[in-house]
């Protein structure tokens, strides 16, 4: 049993508690990052690869993933391993004329906050994607979106915050955390404690079980997302591809919650992404399922029939796995970044639903500003926790 020292303590070891971790280590800072599991136990080791520009409404958050995209590009050369950073930009399938008229409103607004999108027709779209199906009649497109691996990238700030001298400890947790002369004690479950001026708390859909050991409670909530996996395919298209009714799902769920049926309790959306290795990521459900992460064989099964309707090629492939990840999503759809009044020098960095990785790099430098006194980027107040205990 030892005790350990850190500048600061960081929960959680998705790409939000790397990417803090990572942008304080650079400061200078001492930092010992602590997760329960192992790196990407969490959602992060169980998502897509999307940097998704056209799925955010104009706002602070269309701002942020552009300044995301902006430091992906530094990221992809400054960090210790290849992230497999690409833009490939993306498409979304609009299949009726109710979706086109939404997605021409919704692109016009992205296009007035400086987003290059725009509708393009069936001829462009089949260039693109010589695979769609025939019943799409139209779709966005936008050279802007990219993509980056995950797990490279997690391995990345890893790499680059052990190399600046962080210390990681996984499978163990915080089982006592107590103010104490000025600094944190934290009590590990693997016997151990640690002592911190700063705690960082970014462990995602679980952030509550470790708010919940200083006795508050904030309003996040997992949100399943169950996906397939290709096998190592040929390019089927040029771009990334959603569907419309992916981002109807995202942005405003209550007209998804006005369907019926299996797609709608699954909130099923289209999301179509291939690997820089080949595989496809097909996806995905938006479920209110708990802490539950079975994949369930007729979600599987609705995934993959919806699949074969926007690419009936896909019925040659093979699917090689699936997996059930957990959003972390929050009351109002924006993640909370920033101290816990009355826990002097507890932050929270936890809450980005279904946008963590394309935020991961702009999180990270909010976060180390806001420890470390500098002013940030962005205004702190939209993601301030104080608007949570207000709600
Ligand atoms: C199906 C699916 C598809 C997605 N696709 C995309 C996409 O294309 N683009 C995008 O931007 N986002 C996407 N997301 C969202 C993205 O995956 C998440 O927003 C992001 O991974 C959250 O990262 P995080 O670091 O905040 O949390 P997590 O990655 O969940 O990390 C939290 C960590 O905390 C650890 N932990 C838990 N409890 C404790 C504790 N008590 N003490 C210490 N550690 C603890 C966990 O083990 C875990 O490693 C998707 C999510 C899903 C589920």
């Amino acid at each position: 049993m030892m005790t350990i020292k850190s500048d600061i303590a960081v929960l959680g070891a998705g790409v939000n508690g790397l990417s803090t971790a990572y942008e304080l280590c650079k400061r200078g800072k001492s930092v010992t990052l602590v997760d329960k599991g192992v790196m990407g136990a969490g959602a992060s080791g169980s998502c897509d690869d999307m940097i998704l520009l056209q799925s955010k409404k104009p706002g602070i958050l269309l701002e942020m993933a552009f300044r995301s995209l902006e430091l992906f590009k530094g990221l992809s050369t400054e960090l210790p391993c290849d992230i497999e950073f690409e833009t490939r930009g993306g498409t979304i399938l609009i299949e009726d004329q109710a979706q086109l008229s939404v997605m021409e409103e919704f692109v016009a607004s992205q296009r007035r906050s400086g987003l290059d999108v725009e509708i393009i027709g069936k001829d462009r779209l089949r260039q693109l994607q010589p695979h769609v199906s025939q019943h799409v009649i139209a779709s966005t497109y936008s050279a802007a979106d990219s993509q980056v691996n995950p797990m490279q990238l997690m391995k990345g700030y890893m790499l680059g915050a052990q190399a600046q001298g962080m210390r990681y400890i996984s499978r163990a947790a915080p089982e006592e955390i107590a103010r104490e002369g000025g600094h944190w004690l934290l009590r590990l479950s693997n016997g151990d404690s640690l002592e911190a001026g700063i705690v960082v708390n970014a462990t995602g859909a679980y952030a509550n079980s470790v708010c919940g050991l200083l006795g508050f409670e904030l309003p996040i909530k997992p949100r399943k997302g169950q996906v397939l996996v290709t096998e190592q395919l040929p390019p089927l298209g040029e771009t990334n591809v959603w569907s419309a009714q992916y981002i109807v799902s995202k942005l405003k769920p209550e007209l998804t919650a006005a369907s019926t049926g299996l797609a709608a309790r699954y909130g099923l959306g289209f999301a179509f992404t291939g690997t820089h290795n080949g595989n496809y990521l097909i996806g995905s459900t938006r479920e209110d399922a708990g802490f539950d992460k079975e994949t369930k064989p007729d979600a599987l099964e609705l995934i993959a029939a919806q699949a074969r309707r926007f690419f009936p090629v896909i019925a040659e492939a093979h699917v090689i796995r699936s997996f059930a990840g957990l959003r972390p999503s929050t009351f109002d759809g924006m993640p909370f970044l920033g101290e816990v009044p009355g826990h002097e020098g507890f932050f929270m960095a936890a809450g980005h639903e279904g946008d963590g990785i394309a935020l991961a790099p702009i999180t990270g430098r909010f976060i180390a500003d806001l420890v470390c006194g500098t002013k940030p980027e962005f205004d702190t107040a939209p993601f301030r926790v104080e608007r949570a205990l207000k709600a």
